[in-house]
């Protein structure tokens, strides 16, 4: 029993180191800004954010620093609108 959970930590840590195996369905986020709170989201392929910027373009500096921060875990589609390096 405890030398079969030791084998599975040791995979855990060895997938752990590889983020491309993970892909995000979906998140929820508390982002403290500079200037106040935001609660972001993304679901069903879509982005949110409580900021009044978000609610004028449907993308913000709060979802921009998510998509960069989970480049390698998120879909591509949630990374649609980072723009180009
Ligand atoms: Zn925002």
């Amino acid at each position: 029993m405890r030398s079969s959970l030791i084998g599975k930590i040791e995979k855990a840590r060895r997938y752990a180191k590889e983020p491309g195996r993970v892909t995000l369905s979906g998140l929820t986020a508390d982002f403290h800004g500079e200037n106040a709170e935001h609660k972001l989201s993304y679901s069903d392929g879509k982005w949110s954010c409580t900021c009044s910027f978000f609610g004028q373009w449907e993308t913000c500096s709060h979802v921009m620093a998510l998509q960069e921060m989970f480049k390698l875990e998120l879909p591509k589609e949630a990374l649609a609108s980072l723009p180009e390096e």
